[in-house]
């Protein structure tokens, strides 16, 4: 495919989980999704969304689709992407308690535990605040949700949700990463897709 002049193409992981509700923020915000199962669909993408879904089986379809190399390849060369829950996980430098063959794409400097807000029935939703996206609340709707429990100096905390755990990171930034432990697509609210697409266009 040859890339229109003027538009923005981002890509969204669709080996599994939850990529089609990612699309339409990225169609709401103007810019144009790109579905990537193989690595040629990373040619022309600006930013690249993993979205939420079981990082487990997500890893294994990242190594079976050769994408595991390209992707990595462009992390390091500055792409903008942005992690949501599975999608975090895949992103983190150190995953607590991961499949042993799960890989680690280690493009954020956090340390994560999967599960750790309780399985499915244990979902919720609570009232975040994002300072870098306006005032109002950001509803975070939270599944099968990953905890971060350490953060690197680099990483910039841009939410945490104060339980009886303390005030763990729940969004955080570094350089051309942003990951969020929740959906931020399932609410129809694009401020941190916004905030993504921002990360895009400043490139
Ligand atoms: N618990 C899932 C995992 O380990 C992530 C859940 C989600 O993406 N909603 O991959």
């Amino acid at each position: 495919m040859s890339p229109k002049k003027d538009a923005t193409y981002i890509g969204v992981l669709a080996l599994q989980g939850n990529f089609r509700m990612h699309e339409y923020a990225v169609e709401r915000l103007g810019a144009t999704p790109i579905e990537v199962k193989l690595p040629s669909d990373l040619d022309i993408v600006q930013g690249l969304i993993i979205p939420g879904g079981e990082s487990t089986t997500m890893s294994i379809l990242l190594a079976t689709s050769e994408l595991i190399e390209p992707m990595s390849k462009l992390i390091e060369d500055g792409l903008p992407v942005f992690g949501t829950c599975a999608g975090m996980i895949l992103l983190a430098s150190n995953l607590s308690d991961g499949r042993s063959d799960q890989i680690s794409l280690g493009a954020i400097d956090i340390s994560v535990q999967r599960n750790a807000f309780g399985r499915q029935p244990n979902s919720f939703e609570c009232d975040l605040s994002v300072a870098k996206i306006g005032l109002h609340p950001f509803r975070g709707v939270f599944i099968r949700a990953p905890l971060v429990y350490s953060v690197g100096r680099d990483v910039e905390v841009l939410s945490r949700l104060s339980d009886e755990r303390g005030a763990s990171p729940v969004l955080c930034k570094q350089d051309n990463i942003l990951v969020g432990s929740f959906h931020p697509e399932l609410t129809g609210d694009d401020r941190i897709h916004k905030l993504f697409l921002s990360m895009v266009y400043s490139q």
